[in-house]
């Protein structure tokens, strides 16, 4: 396993701790990213090569990790428009580790496209934030066939702590997406109580203090209030796009599999409106700044 070259595809906010990483547990990898200047964040040690094309990676490397933006990019890079996806130039027995937040039923098709053709698939998306990434404390949620998750188990204890199979190909996507929703749901109400806390004259400080020690504590109380909504940094490093594409593929999930989704909807509606009133590339955290304008 420790011989085999792993490629890494994607070198963003998360990409670039993971890939440091792999590379502190001393593993080979190779990595790509369009955009050429991520290179430069790499630790790189002896054991990491930039490569200058993706297709690169697929020829060499027989474990792959995306963590991109999205399912459309992936499912670009994978298949292409006709023959020019990466996919066309595996090695026997590739593994593809997507563990970006993608969408469970393109990562199921991805996975029974990718089996027919005799490559395997597992969807291994994380959770804890740039911080997390950096420390290696990853939340690791896989989907997958567990013949193709046990030898890869060492490079999810590089990145992660809790590392949980959940199910088959695209549960673990499945789970990620509803994680989000849950967390954008808390922060959204958080954001709202806070703003008319401070409207009735209540110290939002105090007031946060008191949902920690209470019923109403949830990760925004705890790791994001102070040190991104009330100090105003809007710096956690995970963009407002990025949460409304999960909350996205939450509702959708949610309404597919018919659970009742009426809250998912209206989450998905008032994430939306902020991303479209905020500026480009603006954090999810400046939601609470959003709300604020608003109210
Ligand atoms: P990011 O935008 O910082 O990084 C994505 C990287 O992908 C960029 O460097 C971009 O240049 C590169 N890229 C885009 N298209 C590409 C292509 N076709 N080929 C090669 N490289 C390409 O995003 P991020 O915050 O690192 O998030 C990555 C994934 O992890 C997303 O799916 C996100 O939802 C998920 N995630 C992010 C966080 C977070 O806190 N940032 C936490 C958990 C999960």
């Amino acid at each position: 396993m420790q011989n085999k070259k792993i490629g890494v595809i994607g070198l963003g906010m998360m990409g670039v701790p993971m890939t440091n990483n792999l590379l502190q547990a001393n593993f080979q990898v190779k990595g790509f990213d369009i955009n050429p200047q991520a290179q430069e964040k790499i630790n790189a040690n002896g054991n990491f090569e930039w490569v200058n094309s993706p297709k690169e990676i697929a020829q060499t490397c027989q474990i792959i990790i995306l963590i991109l933006p999205d399912s459309q990019i992936i499912d670009q890079l994978l298949w292409g428009n006709s023959q020019d996806g990466i996919a066309s130039h595996f090695q026997r027995d590739t593994l593809i580790i997507d563990m970006s937040s993608s969408r469970p039923t393109n990562s199921k098709i991805n996975a029974e496209r990718l089996q027919s053709l005799g490559f395997g698939f597992i969807d291994a998306p994380v959770s804890g934030g740039v911080k997390r990434a950096i420390d290696g404390s990853l939340a690791i949620m896989i989907g997958g066939d567990e013949h193709h998750i046990q030898p890869v188990m060492p490079i999810f204890q590089a990145l992660g702590k809790t590392i949980v199979h959940v199910g088959s190909a695209g549960a673990g996507h499945a789970v990620k997406a509803l994680n989000n929703y849950v967390s954008a749901a808390g922060l959204l109400a958080v954001s709202e109580a806070l703003v008319a806390a401070e409207k009735f004259g209540i110290n939002p400080h105090l007031a946060n203090q008191v949902f920690n020690a209470s019923s109403g504590k949830n990760n925004t109380t705890e790791v994001k209030v102070e040190n991104f909504m009330l100090s105003k940094t809007f710096n956690s490093g995970f963009a407002i796009a990025l949460m409304r594409k999960d909350i996205q593929t939450a509702k959708d999930f949610i309404l597919e599999m018919q659970s009742h989704g009426s809250f998912a909807q209206l989450c998905f509606d008032e994430w939306q409106d902020a991303e479209k009133s905020l500026s480009k590339g603006a954090d999810h955290t400046a939601m609470f700044a959003y709300i604020k304008d608003k109210s």
